[in-house]
């Protein structure tokens, strides 16, 4: 289903789906990667011709959270951290909609960690896309979840010394059927994420690996925005490399002949894609059940 016509120009796709009379200028700093990001969701959205009266986009608090007031179509601005408990309610409420929540790491792995875990665990036709730039943005360079080990910021002013989620490991191990990675350095492969994500059916959660210059950047002595997505290009290889390492154990080969990863190396990619049961349906059956055996 669509309401949009056909074959529209770049700018044209942008401009179909942005607020752009009520909501702008944004306030998104110079540099930042959260506009990369709306940029590869609007195209996606555009390229799977999903109706616009059929998207419910929810965020939470920060600055990635502030994209649904940009963005035309049905959004909700919640409370911080509860992104995915309201976006849950929207899906238990009208199934047939295509929920998608936008937040952040501090959001959606601190405030929210606990929302986020058994969000996987259940198993809730939502996509999660978490702009994760390694620190509180809005509220003013917190530490957050993914600081990593030795990061700055305000309130770790000589360090952080604590280590940081993965964040596509934590949703793998509490279930979530389809995780992936991508960065702000290649928009057209979070594109394609996003795009799976959408036709999955299940809990898909994207982990999108993006800038921020004005606090994380600064702390941490990058001199640029270029120097801090340098940074993401030469941390990060295609998962593809890590699959056939892979297949090099199963046959038994060693891992060095297969490409194994050098430390702090982080695979970009689809990372799980797997089937399991999912929620909303396997409600729809107890209440079922529980009808039957009510006789009614
Ligand atoms: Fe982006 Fe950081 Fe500025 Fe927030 S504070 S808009 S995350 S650069």
């Amino acid at each position: 289903m669509t309401d949009k016509p056909e074959k529209l120009n770049p700018q044209e796709i942008m401009h179909e789906y942005l607020r752009r009379d009520k909501s702008f200028p944004h306030l998104w700093c110079t540099g930042c990667g959260i506009g990369i990001v709306m940029g590869s969701l609007i195209r996606a959205i555009y390229e799977q011709k999903i109706d616009r009266d059929r998207i419910v986009m929810v965020s939470g608090i920060g600055c990635s959270s502030r994209m649904p007031i940009y963005l035309d179509f049905n959004t909700l601005h919640t409370t911080h951290g509860r992104a995915v408990a309201f976006a849950t309610g929207i899906k238990f409420a009208r199934p047939e909609l295509e929920v998608i929540v936008v937040t952040g790491d501090g959001d959606v792995a601190a405030i929210g960690g606990n929302h986020l875990i058994h969000a996987c665990r259940r198993n809730v036709n939502l996509t999660v896309v978490c702009i994760n730039n390694n620190i509180y943005g809005m509220t003013g360079g917190q530490v957050s979840p993914t600081t990593p080990l030795g990061g700055r910021a305000t309130t770790a002013p000589y360090g952080s010394a604590a280590t940081a989620f993965d964040l596509c490991k934590l949703a793998g191990a509490a279930g979530a059927p389809f995780v992936a990675r991508g960065t702000t350095v290649n928009p057209r492969a979070i594109e394609r994420l996003l795009i799976q994500a959408f036709e999955k059916k299940g809990f898909s959660f994207i982990d999108v690996w993006s800038q921020c210059p004005t606090y994380y950047g600064r702390f941490n002595e990058f001199a640029d925005t270029v120097e801090m997505m340098d940074w993401m290009k030469e941390h990060t290889f295609p998962v593809k490399a890590a699959k056939r390492r892979e297949t090099a154990e199963e046959i038994g080969e060693s891992y060095e002949r297969a490409e194994e990863p050098a430390e702090g190396m982080f695979p970009v990619g689809v990372l799980v894609d797997i089937e399991r049961p999912e929620y909303v349906e396997e409600y729809e059956k107890v209440i079922e059940r529980a009808r039957k055996e009510a006789g009614e």
